[in-house]
């Protein structure tokens, strides 16, 4: 996923320290990523920047595939955070600067560590089902690890666990004692719920949570729910109840409440005016020149059908940590 709203506005993600539990209803916006596809955006949002690490979430579908375009996202740089990329229905062709060519099919997770830096682009490839209907996150990585050497992770046998009317996929961290083996680097909990019917989930009380739906209607703690809306449910719960009157899907989010300012620009997550610029820089030279020279810091995407996509210009005013209001 490129971002493109972030032409307009950088966003300074600070996370509040813990507030108990709360309910914290935010709603999304409709942002376009490219010039034929739609999103859902719930964060960040003005009122709530992160969820634990969790700083981008973004739904999409169910769209007809087959009769548009598809989804046509070009090469385009990350630096600093994980992407996850996760599907309900169809298939989305990724492919990375690490050379990874990978199709994203609904129930496998695809965990994208940028790192110090990585390029990719997804599209709709030429074969596909008639619908395509997903979510795309972003995880900031932590200080000690936003300079890791990019990967890419594919992961099939994910954790499965039945909690009463709820079927839970563990994508990362852990639900119940069941844990993910996808690679994270701060405490974190990512999981898909089928709600077919009513159940509770066991929590960590240290980290704070939000449940997006996906799918249908869920009620989350007494909350209806529907698509386009984000719950924080704040910290301190060791219990959830869920349940749903349509076989709802959501996704739970959670994590240790993050206590470093980040600072979102585009494609990149980092900490100062300066990095923005000197990965932008960085990225537009390696455009300029083909991706060719050593020691590139992105890359060429290879097998990627076109040009790789030009940085925004950055803001007239200096991108700098400012508080969350
Ligand atoms: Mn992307």
């Amino acid at each position: 996923m490129s971002n493109r709203e972030a032409q307009r506005f950088e966003t300074v993600c600070v996370s509040e320290s813990a507030v108990g539990p709360v309910h914290e209803l935010v709603e999304g916006r409709d942002v376009p990523i490219s010039k034929t596809n739609l999103v859902n955006r719930t964060l960040p949002h003005r009122d709530r920047r992160m969820v634990g690490a969790w700083c981008f979430v973004d739904t999409y579908g169910p769209d007809a595939v087959i009769t548009m375009p598809g989804m046509r996202v070009p090469p385009h740089p990350h630096i600093g955070l994980q992407t996850v990329s996760w599907l309900l229905e169809g298939t989305i062709e990724h492919r990375d600067s690490l050379g990874s060519l990978q199709l994203v099919q609904p129930g496998e997770l695809n965990l994208m560590t940028a790192g110090r830096g990585i390029a990719h682009s997804e599209e709709s490839p030429q074969a596909r089902p008639p619908q395509l209907h997903g979510a795309q996150l972003w995880v900031a990585l932590p200080e000690h690890a936003r300079r890791v050497e990019p990967r890419f992770e594919h992961v099939v046998d994910l954790p499965r666990v039945v909690l009463g009317g709820l079927r839970a996929t563990v994508l990362v961290g852990e639900l119940a004692g069941e844990a993910s083996p996808a690679q994270v680097h701060s405490p974190l909990v990512g999981v898909d719920l089928d709600v077919v019917d009513q159940g509770e989930l066991p929590l960590d009380p240290a980290f704070e949570h939000a449940v997006v739906v996906t799918r249908g209607e869920v009620v989350v703690d007494g909350e209806l729910l529907r698509p386009g809306r984000l719950l924080y449910l704040g910290t301190g719960r060791d219990r959830l109840e869920v349940s749903s009157p349509s076989e709802g899907r959501c996704l739970l989010l959670g994590g240790e409440p993050f206590d470093e300012e980040i600072l979102m620009w585009w494609n990149f997550v980092a900490r100062s005016h300066e990095e923005i610029v000197e990965a932008r820089e960085r990225w537009m030279r390696e455009l300029d020149s083909g991706f060719t020279g050593e020691r590139l810091q992105f890359g060429a995407v290879p097998g990627f059908d076109g040009p790789a996509l030009a940085a925004p210009a950055l803001p007239t005013s200096r991108l700098r940590p400012r508080g969350r209001r």
